[in-house]
């Protein structure tokens, strides 16, 4: 069998290695380097500036834990410098390393890769268009599949030109040398909440200008009320239902006018209003291949698309825009694809973080979600304010939040807000994924002290209301 794949992230290269294992011939066709996007410029890039970030929160807690810095004994923060340059360097070292890991291991398992940018000209045909070095003819790639999985890209509003200097995409970021004297994040979600994140800790005056009544409108409230209460402390401005209606940069500095009349101006204005499927020029409506009307592809459970010879994965088809998601996509696909035994991606199980600081970690059913729709749930809130590794740490913001089913006491979802949510959620998705109960979660062994420990109190307070007790 042999399967050609367009774009190279997660759902892409992911997919390769399962088709290449499973004995099929395998050629990706990438653009830029393998890891995609989420490598070069989204998951790695922004993940590396903010564990630069995350260095503040030693400097802030030092003092309070008896660790004082030379010259400023009991000052709060003491004197630091950031050095933007260095920071971006390594934001760049460490994304080509990685995606040359990726190389390695997919060159390793036999796959060929194309540099160039690849259409479909026939169900099982690719012509592909070389770029870089190999800029020349058109090669013409043929398979008995295709998958498609060729990512999204920043959504741009015709009003509001990105300049790459002072108008900026979440791309252009890492062209920043110096920090944004006044930073203007227009966009509440994930990625917004993420750079507003970094450049406060940097020490830029951050403006976060949301349309809604709160930031972070599709995640649980009381985690978005968490993060909005950190961010005031520390000194961000939010100013919310503020619709921008277009973003001009005048002079050297940005300004943002509002549908309302009203206008915020900062050093540099960061466009963050969401990603849009990259379908443009790859040949999809002379193929048949239907998409929906926000453009994303459309595609069963298995990844298949309207033509039978034709799979898609990852952003491209706008279902939760998530690597691992991505991942899981291009895996599902291939193994439909070569005969294996598959089932339907887990869309009940999904798990999420916001690298906020603390962070939001999220799995399954959310409150929100169960309330919208009906669904039975109950509930039970662990502050970690009592939590003794967070009061030794001093890092007491956040909680532990699970949901189960009444009767069964299955566990449906849950969320946590902590220094390091993104590791505390996986017994929970191992939970939700495997529908665990309440109590079979608390039985599990947590280490004392640690912020898992309360999950397990969480979990066994839930086991006794739900389910009687925590025994069974
Ligand atoms: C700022 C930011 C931070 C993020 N952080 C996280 C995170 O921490 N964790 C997480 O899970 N998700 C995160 N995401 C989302 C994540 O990046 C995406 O869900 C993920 O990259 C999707 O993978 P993909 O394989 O669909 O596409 P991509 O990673 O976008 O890869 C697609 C590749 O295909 C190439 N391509 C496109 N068209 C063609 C063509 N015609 N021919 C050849 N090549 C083509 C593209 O150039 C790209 O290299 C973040 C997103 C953003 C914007």
């Amino acid at each position: 069998m042999r399967v050609v794949i367009i774009g190279g992230g997660p759902g892409g290269y992911e997919a390769a290695l399962v088709a290449a294992d499973l004995g099929a011939e395998v050629t990706i066709v990438n653009d830029e380097g393998l890891g995609g996007h989420c490598v070069l410029w989204d998951c790695v890039p922004s993940k590396t500036l903010l564990t630069s970030a995350q260095a503040f929160n030693t400097l802030e807690t030092a003092p309070s834990l008896g660790v004082h810095f030379e010259g400023m004994p009991g000052q709060e923060v003491p004197h630091y410098e950031v050095d933007l340059p260095t920071i971006m360097r390594r934001v760049r070292k460490l994304a080509l390393a990685q995606s040359e890991d990726i190389s390695k291991r997919v060159l390793a398992a036999g796959v060929r890769v194309v540099l160039g940018r690849g259409r479909i000209v026939g169900p099982r045909t690719v012509e592909v268009q070389p770029t870089g070095d190999a800029a020349g003819r058109p090669e013409r790639l043929e398979g008995d599949a295709i998958l498609l999985a060729t990512g999204s890209d920043p959504r741009r509003m015709d009003t509001a030109p990105t300049d790459g200097e002072v108008i900026l995409s979440s791309k252009d970021v890492y062209k920043l040398r110096e920090v944004p004297e006044h930073l203007v994040v227009v966009g509440a979600g994930a990625t917004g909440a993420e750079y507003a994140t970094a450049f406060l800790r940097f020490g830029a005056q951050v403006t976060f200008v949301v349309s809604r009544d709160r930031i972070l409108p599709t995640e649980d409230s009381d985690a978005a009320m968490v993060i909005e209460d950190v961010f005031e402390r520390r000194g961000l401005r939010t100013v919310k239902n503020a619709r921008a209606a277009k973003v001009e940069r005048v002079s050297d500095h940005g300004v943002v006018h509002l549908e309302d009349g009203r206008t915020i101006e900062g050093s540099h204005v960061l466009l963050t209003i969401g990603q849009v499927p990259q379908t443009t020029g790859l040949g999809l409506e002379e193929m048949g291949v239907a998409t929906n009307d926000r453009g994303a592809v459309i595609v069963d459970g298995v990844s298949r698309t309207s033509v039978p010879s034709i799979y898609a994965a990852g952003d491209v088809t706008s279902k939760v825009m998530l690597a691992s998601v991505a991942a899981g996509q291009g895996r599902t696909a291939m193994w439909h694809l070569l005969g294996q035994a598959v089932a339907p991606l887990r869309w009940d199980a999904v798990a999420a973080t916001i690298f906020t600081d603390p962070q939001i970690a999220t799995v399954g059913l959310s409150e929100q979600r169960a309330a919208e729709t009906g669904i039975e749930v109950e509930v039970d809130t662990l502050p970690l304010a009592g939590n003794a590794r967070a009061k030794m740490s001093n890092r007491p913001d956040g909680f532990v939040k699970l949901l189960a089913r009444p009767g069964s006491g299955t566990i449906a979802g849950g969320a946590v807000v902590a220094s390091y949510a993104s590791d505390l959620i996986a017994p929970i998705s191992a939970a939700c994924f495997n529908r665990l109960t309440a109590s079979q979660l608390s039985q599990a062994f947590q280490i004392y002290p640690s912020f898992a420990g309360s999950i397990q109190e969480c979990a066994r307070r839930l086991a006794v209301r739900v389910q009687g007790s925590y025994r069974y």
